[in-house]
């Protein structure tokens, strides 16, 4: 059995591509879990813009799908759940993984980091055990390195042997990396984290408490960082009338009359 089946509660689709109905407590209980049995999770924090991406990519698709845990992470996965009668809320992979660096910092387990600007890096390796005593940062590389420095890059971090391994490179290119690499890391729960580095060091803010609780903590990104607009601007209608297309159609045949009946 599989560390994710041993706990999980649901699995659903969102246009095709699986999520986990998981609050943090249950994926913390599977982190820990893996932790456990010693064996490699890879977790994948979804969102609309990576689904939309993944439609045009075969690579993100297929990783998408061979993830062991993945969270919904962002408000039109949550949206579109809601909207096919689940009862889900929007877990950030953000928040997954300061619980789950708070649960490694307790139990003493070895964490690694890769990504993020030098600086951001050099001053995260220095605020992280502030902010949960007791981590063990036991490798950590800013992610800016060429191809050919890759495999030395791994390398170090493999040698580490982390229990955790937070990979802050962007979507897609952190899940290339930790599919690229994950058989490195036989023993460690991986996540590509995102701009998480960024805010946990003070380099950006996230959207105040009131915009996450109403999800849209995505328009505050919209607006306070608009380069987002060429990214996103595109992807988000397209998930919403996928979504609404899906919803309909289903609507549609659920409601048509049963012609076996007739007659
Ligand atoms: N980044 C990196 N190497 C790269 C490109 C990006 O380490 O080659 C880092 C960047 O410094 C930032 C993070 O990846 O900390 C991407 O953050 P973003 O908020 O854009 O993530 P996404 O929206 O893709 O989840």
């Amino acid at each position: 059995m599989s560390t994710l089946s041993a706990t999980n509660k649901a699995r659903q689709t969102v246009l095709g591509y699986p999520v986990d109905i998981v609050d943090e407590p249950l994926a913390l209980e599977i982190v820990e879990s893996a932790w456990r049995s010693g064996k490699r999770l890879q977790i994948v924090t979804l969102n609309a813009e990576m689904v939309v991406a993944a439609q045009q990519d075969r690579e993100l698709d297929r990783i998408i799908r061979h993830a062991h845990l993945i969270i919904p992470d962002g408000a039109g996965i949550v949206w579109a759940l809601r909207l096919a009668g689940q009862s889900v809320e929007r877990l950030a992979g953000i928040d997954l993984a300061a619980a789950a660096l708070a649960r490694a910092a307790a139990a003493g387990r070895r964490v690694a980091l890769v990504g993020g600007k030098p600086d951001v890096l050099d001053r995260l390796v220095g605020l992280l055990p502030r902010m949960h005593p007791g981590l063990n940062v036991v490798a950590s590389r800013d992610g800016y390195f060429s191809s050919d420095e890759e495999e030395a890059v791994v390398e170090a971090l493999s040698k580490a042997e982390p229990e955790l391994l937070l990979v802050a490179l962007g979507v897609p290119k952190q899940e290339y990396f930790i599919d690229r690499w994950q058989t490195a890391f036989p023993k460690a729960v991986i996540a590509g984290v995102g701009g998480s580095f960024d805010v946990w060091a003070g380099a950006s803010r996230r959207a105040p408490l009131i915009m996450r609780r109403l999800h849209l903590e995505w328009l505050y990104r919209l607006v306070t960082e608009p380069w987002r607009w060429k990214r996103i601007g595109s992807a988000l209608p397209n998930f919403f009338w996928q979504v609404v297309r899906e919803f309909v159609s289903r609507r549609r045949k659920s409601q048509a009359p049963d012609r076996s009946r007739e007659g």
